[in-house]
C-alpha cells in the first residue's frame, strides 16, 4: 500500500490547514462560549468547496477522491468539531445519499444547492424511541392520492433548525419492519414540519442540534429517495460515509491535542525546567502520537478502499471506532499535560474533550461498531438478540 499523498493531496491538505488556522480556529472559542451556529463561517466553508468535496463537478461538487476529502475533514476537525459536523452531515450523510440513491432529477435539484451552501440539509434517522435500533423507527408514511403524508418525530438531528431539506426515514408498513422503511426528501418549509433546538449539550456547542416534528406533512411521489423498502439501505450506506468523516475529524482532534501539548510542555516550567523534560510528560505525548498516527492510517485505508470502490464497511467501522475512542483519550491526556490550565478554555484542549465525547455515540456507538466488526469477522449477527443463532 502506498501511504504517500499525491502532490495534489498535499496541496489540498495545506490549503485546508491554512483555512482552518485563519478562519476556524480564530472563532472556535467564542462560538462555543456563545453557543453560536456560525452561518457566516459555514458560507466560507462552502466557498472553499468543502460542502460537496466528493460530489462530481457535474452536480456542483469538487469531484475529489475520499482520501482528499478525509484530509480536509481532518484539518477542519482540528479547528472545530462543530464546523466539521456541518461538513460531515452535509457531504457524507445528505449529499452522498442523494448521489447514490437519487434520480437524475433529484440530483440536479438538490446537489448544486447543497454543495454551494445555498441550502443546508439534515439527516433524520434517530427518534426518541429508536437510536441504535434504527429499524424500529416509528415515523409513519401513509399513501395519499398524490404521494405520501408523514407523521412522527426525530431526535438529535444535526442542523435540523437551519436545514432547508431533511432526509426523513419513515415506515410505510410496520409489518414489514426494516423492509418497509423508505427515505423522503422533505422541504423543511412544508406545512406541519417544525423544529426545536436542543439545549444543554456537553460539547459541539456551536453546532445546531434539533428535535423535529412532522404533523401531517404532505410530500409528492417524487420526494422518495430510492424505492419503498430501500430506506434502511439508504441509511446504512450514508452512515458508511458519515463514519469515515467522523473518523477523519477525530484524527484532527488527536493532532490538535499533540500540537497543543507539545507547545505547552515546552513553554511551561516546573522544578526549573520545561515540562517536556519530564519522562512522564513525554510518555503522555508519545501515547497521543501513537493514537493519532494509528487512527490516521486506518482512515487512509478506509478512504483508499472507498476510492477503489471496494467493500469497506468493516474497515470504516474499525477506523471510526479507533479514531473516536482515541480522540477522547488524547483529549483527556492533553488536559493532563496542561494541568489546571487545561481545564479552562484559554487552551483548546477542554473543548477537544467535550467535542470528542459525542463521536463515540453518534453515527453508531462504539458498541455498535464492535458488533459490525464482530459480524464481519464471524458471520454472526450479535446486534439483534432475536437473531442470535
Ligand atoms: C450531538 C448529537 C448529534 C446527532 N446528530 C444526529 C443526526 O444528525 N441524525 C440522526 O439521525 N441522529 C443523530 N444523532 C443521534 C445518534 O446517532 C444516536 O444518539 C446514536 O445512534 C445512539 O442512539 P441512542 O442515543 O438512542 O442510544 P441507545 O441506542 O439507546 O444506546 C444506549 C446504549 O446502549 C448501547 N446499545 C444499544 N444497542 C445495543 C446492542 N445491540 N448491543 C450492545 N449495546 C447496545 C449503546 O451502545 C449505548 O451505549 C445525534 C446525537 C447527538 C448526541
Amino acid at each position: 500500500m502506498d501511504f504517500d499523498l499525491t502532490d495534489e493531496q498535499e496541496l489540498i491538505r495545506a490549503t485546508a490547514r491554512e483555512f482552518t488556522d485563519k478562519e476556524v480556529v480564530e472563532r472556535s472559542r467564542e462560538n462555543a462560549r456563545n453557543h453560536h451556529f456560525d452561518t457566516d463561517l459555514v458560507k466560507k466553508v462552502a466557498a472553499q468547496g468543502y460542502l460537496g468535496a466528493i460530489v462530481p463537478q457535474q452536480y456542483g461538487g469538487a469531484g475529489l477522491d475520499y482520501v482528499s476529502y478525509g484530509l480536509i475533514v481532518e484539518e477542519i476537525g482540528r479547528g472545530d468539531s462543530s464546523v466539521r459536523t456541518v461538513i460531515s452531515v452535509q457531504t457524507s450523510l445528505v449529499c452522498s445519499a442523494i448521489l447514490k440513491w437519487g434520480t437524475e432529477e433529484q440530483k440536479h435539484r438538490y446537489l448544486p444547492k447543497l454543495c454551494s451552501g445555498e441550502w443546508l440539509g439534515c439527516f433524520g434517522l434517530t427518534e426518541p424511541e429508536s437510536g441504535s435500533d434504527a429499524a424500529s423507527l416509528r415515523t409513519r408514511a401513509k399513501r395519499t392520492d398524490s404521494g405520501w403524508v408523514l407523521n412522527g418525530s426525530k431526535m438529535w438531528i444535526s442542523m435540523g433548525n437551519h436545514a432547508k431539506v431533511a432526509l426523513i426515514f419513515a415506515q410505510t408498513d410496520p409489518e414489514k419492519k426494516h423492509r418497509g422503511l423508505a427515505c423522503f426528501l422533505v422541504p423543511t418549509a412544508s406545512e406541519g414540519f417544525s423544529s426545536q433546538e436542543i439545549h444543554g449539550k456537553l460539547g459541539l456547542r456551536s453546532s445546531d442540534t434539533a428535535e423535529l416534528s412532522l404533523d401531517e406533512v404532505e410530500v409528492g411521489e417524487e420526494a422518495m429517495l430510492g424505492e419503498i423498502g430501500d430506506g434502511f439501505k439508504v441509511a446504512m450506506s450514508a452512515l458508511d460515509n458519515g463514519r469515515y468523516s467522523v473518523a477523519a475529524g477525530c484524527v484532527g482532534i488527536c493532532d490538535g491535542c499533540v500540537d497543543a501539548s507539545v507547545r505547552y510542555a515546552k513553554e511551561r516550567k516546573q522544578f526549573g525546567v520545561p515540562l517536556a523534560r519530564f519522562q512522564l510528560v513525554q510518555e503522555m505525548i508519545a501515547d497521543m502520537i501513537l493514537k493519532r498516527d494509528a487512527s490516521r492510517m486506518l482512515v487512509y485505508r478506509a478512504g483508499a478502499l472507498k476510492d477503489e470502490g471496494k467493500p469497506n464497511t468493516m474497515e470504516t467501522s474499525v477506523a471510526k471506532l479507533y479514531a473516536t475512542e482515541s480522540a477522547v483519550e488524547c483529549a483527556n491526556l492533553a488536559i493532563q499535560v496542561h494541568g489546571g490550565a487545561g481545564y479552562v478554555d484559554d487552551y483548546p484542549v477542554e473543548r477537544y474533550l467535550r467535542d470528542a465525547r459525542v463521536t463515540t455515540l453518534y453515527e453508531g456507538t462504539s458498541q455498535i461498531q464492535k458488533l459490525i466488526i464482530g459480524r464481519a469477522a464471524t458471520g454472526i449477527n450479535a446486534m439483534t438478540p432475536m437473531e442470535v443463532e
